[in-house]
C-alpha cells in the first residue's frame, strides 16, 4: 500500500497552449495514496448511485447536457486552447458528439437497463423462471489520451454513470483542464463530487489508477501502453476495455467521385492536424483515378489555412507537441529517403511555432516505410495505387492495426461487398471518421487497435455485469440428476437424450418410453 508522501512521477505538471506556447496552469499530480483514496471514495458513493432510479440518473444526464450546450463556447475555446484543434473541430468532433451522446444514454438507459426474460427451451427446466439483470461494475477507473480530451473521457463517462457506476478518470498530462471541465459539468448538474472525480498525474498516476481498487478499466492511448496496462491488470483479473492505435486505410475504387473522395481524403487525413484514431494513415487510389487524385489532393492541400485554432477561419492546427512533431517528421523522411514523392508540405512550419508541421501529401508509398506500418498521427496523406479489388483488400488487410476503414465507389453493393472483406472493427462507404459521431454505433478495433467496445449500447455493456437470476417454479420437487445414480438412471438419460435430439420420429419415442419415471425417481438421496 502506497504511503500518503509516495510522489508517484513528479509533483506538477504544466499544461501550456500548443500553438502558442502559453502557460495555463500548473497542477498538483495526484500522489498513489490519493488515486487510491479516490477510489475509495467512489466506492463508498457509489452504492447508493446504484440504489437510485434509472429515472434520477437520466434526469442529471439531462441536465449535464443542458449545462453543456449553455457553456459550448466557453468549453470550445479552452479545448482549442489546451489541445490546440480548431475550435470548429472542438464543437463538432468533441461538444456535438457529446450532447448527442448524452441523449443516446438518457433515451437508452431505460430499456438497456431492463430486466430480460430468459426463456428456457430444455423441457427440464421449463418449471423454473430466468431473467438476466445488468449491474453496475462499481468503480470504473478511465485513463484517456489527449487527441480528444473531451469527448473520449465524457462518452465512456456517461455510459458509466447512467448504468449507476462512480468514475474515476485519469486524463493526459497534456489536457488535465478538459478533464476538470468535463467533471465541473457533472458537479454543476447535481452529480455528487465522489462519483466522478478526476486524478492529475503522467504515467505513473495511471498505472497507480491501474492498481488501485477500480473494478473495471477503460483504457485509450497506444498499443504500447495498452500492453503495460493490460499486464498490468492481468495481475489481478481486473477486466480492461482497450482501445488504442490505429492504421485506417482508405480504397478509391475506380468509379469514386474524385472531388468528393479527394476532399474525405485530406480532411480523413489532415482534421485535427492528424492526431485522431480514426484518421486516414493509408489512402489506396486505382490506377486510372491515381495522378488526378494526387494532383486534386494537392490543390485542395494547398488552400488549406494552417495556424492557431482560435482563429474560426483556420483549419490545421498544431501537433499537441513537439515530441510529437519529430515523430512524424521522422516518418516522413525515411518515406522520401524510401522513394515516396513528395507533393506537398514535409517541413516544419516553424514561424507558426515549435509544433507546427505543414499538411504533407505523400504518393507512390510502400509497405517497407514506417510510414505505412506505424501509425503516424500527424497531418500526412500517403497514397499508393492498386490495380483489382483483390490487391486493394490484400493492402488494407496487410497492417498490425484494425480500428477502421473506409471504401470509396459510387456503387453502393460493390462497396459493401469490399468492406465485408476488409478486417476492422467499422468500415465505411463513402465517409471517413464520422463513425465517431454516430452514438448508436460501436467504437474499437480489431487487431492490435484493442479489445471491447465504447459507444452505443454496446458501450453501455462494457459497464455492467450481467448476472442470471434464476427462479425453481416447483420448490417441493427434487431434481432427476441429483444423486442416487445407477443403471436404471443411466438408461432414463439416455432415453431421455433421444426424446430430445434423435432425428427419427421412431427414435424418439422409444427414448420416450425409456426415460419414463425420470421425474419421479424412488431412488434418489
Ligand atoms: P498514450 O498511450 O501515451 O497515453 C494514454 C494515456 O495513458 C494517458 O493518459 C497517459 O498518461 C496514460 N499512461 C501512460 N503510461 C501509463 C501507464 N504505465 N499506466 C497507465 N496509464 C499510463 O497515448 P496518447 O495519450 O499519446 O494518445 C494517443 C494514442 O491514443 C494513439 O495511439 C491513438 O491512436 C490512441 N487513441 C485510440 C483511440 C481509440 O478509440 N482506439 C482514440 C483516441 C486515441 P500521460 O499522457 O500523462 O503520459
Amino acid at each position: 500500500m502506497p504511503t500518503e508522501a509516495a510522489v508517484v512521477g513528479n509533483s506538477t505538471i504544466v499544461t501550456t497552449n500548443p500553438a502558442t506556447g502559453e502557460v495555463l496552469a500548473e497542477l498538483a499530480c495526484s500522489r498513489a495514496a490519493e488515486v487510491q483514496n479516490a477510489v475509495l471514495r467512489a466506492k463508498a458513493a457509489q452504492p447508493a448511485w446504484q440504489a437510485s432510479s434509472v429515472g434520477d440518473r437520466v434526469a442529471l444526464l439531462r441536465r449535464f447536457q443542458k449545462i453543456l450546450s449553455e457553456r459550448r463556447d466557453q468549453l470550445a475555446m479552452l479545448i482549442c486552447r489546451e489541445a490546440g484543434k480548431p475550435v470548429v473541430e472542438a464543437l463538432t468532433t468533441e461538444i456535438l458528439v457529446i450532447l448527442d451522446a448524452a441523449e443516446f444514454c438518457a433515451r437508452h438507459a431505460h430499456k438497456f437497463l431492463r430486466e430480460q426474460p430468459l426463456p428456457h427451451g430444455n423441457p427440464v427446466m421449463k418449471m423454473k423462471r430466468g431473467k438476466l439483470v445488468r449491474e453496475p461494475y462499481g468503480v470504473i477507473g478511465i485513463i484517456a489520451p489527449w487527441n480528444y480530451p473531451f469527448s473520449i473521457p465524457a462518452v465512456e463517462t456517461l455510459s458509466a454513470l447512467v448504468t449507476g457506476n462512480a468514475v474515476v478518470l485519469k486524463p493526459s498530462e497534456f489536457t488535465p483542464l478538459i478533464a476538470l471541465e468535463l467533471s465541473k459539468l457533472l458537479l454543476d448538474a447535481g452529480l455528487h463530487p465522489d462519483l466522478m472525480q478526476v486524478v492529475i498525474g503522467e504515467g505513473p498516476t495511471g498505472a497507480a489508477l491501474v492498481d488501485s481498487p477500480i473494478d473495471k478499466l477503460i483504457f485509450t492511448g497506444s498499443v504500447a501502453t495498452g500492453k503495460r496496462v493490460a499486464e498490468a491488470a492481468a495481475r489481478r483479473l481486473l477486466p480492461v476495455v482497450l482501445e488504442l492505435g490505429g492504421k485506417d486505410p482508405m480504397l478509391v475504387l475506380e468509379d469514386a467521385d474524385l472531388d468528393i473522395a479527394s476532399s474525405g481524403a485530406v480532411w480523413g487525413a489532415l482534421m485535427n492536424a492528424g492526431q485522431t484514431c480514426l484518421s486516414v494513415e493509408r489512402c489506396y487510389v486505382h490506377r486510372s483515378l491515381y495522378e488526378p487524385f494526387l494532383e486534386t489532393c494537392r490543390r485542395k492541400i494547398g488552400k488549406l489555412r494552417v495556424g492557431n485554432g482560435i482563429d474560426s477561419e483556420v483549419e490545421v492546427g498544431p501537433l499537441v507537441s513537439e515530441r510529437q512533431l519529430r515523430i512524424v517528421e521522422d516518418q516522413v523522411n525515411d518515406a522520401v529517403a524510401r522513394g515516396a514523392r513528395l507533393l506537398a508540405g514535409g517541413r516544419r512550419l516553424s514561424d507558426l511555432g515549435p509544433s507546427f508541421y505543414a499538411p504533407t501529401l505523400l504518393a507512390d508509398v510502400t509497405h517497407d516505410m514506417t510510414l505505412m506500418r506505424e501509425e503516424t498521427f500527424g497531418p500526412v496523406l500517403p497514397v499508393a495505387p492498386f490495380d483489382s479489388d483483390d490487391e486493394a483488400i490484400r493492402l488494407a488487410n496487410d497492417s498490425d492495426f484494425g480500428l477502421a476503414a473506409s471504401v470509396w465507389t459510387c456503387n453502393r453493393r460493390r462497396g459493401e461487398a469490399i468492406a465485408a472483406q476488409v478486417h476492422a472493427g467499422t468500415v465505411m462507404v463513402n465517409d471517413v471518421i464520422s463513425c465517431f459521431g454516430i452514438a448508436e454505433a460501436p467504437h474499437g478495433g480489431f487487431k492490435l487497435s484493442g479489445i471491447g467496445r465504447t459507444h452505443g449500447e454496446m458501450g453501455m455493456d462494457e459497464m455492467v455485469q450481467v448476472k442470471h437470476l434464476e427462479v425453481d417454479l416447483l420448490p417441493g420437487i427434487p431434481k432427476p440428476w441429483w444423486f442416487g445414480y445407477g443403471q436404471k438412471l443411466r438408461q432414463q438419460m439416455d432415453g431421455f437424450i433421444d426424446l430430445l435430439f434423435a432425428r427419427s420420429w421412431a427414435t424418439k419415442l422409444k427414448g420416450g418410453l425409456r426415460s419414463a419415471g425420470l421425474l419421479r425417481r424412488s431412488n434418489r438421496i
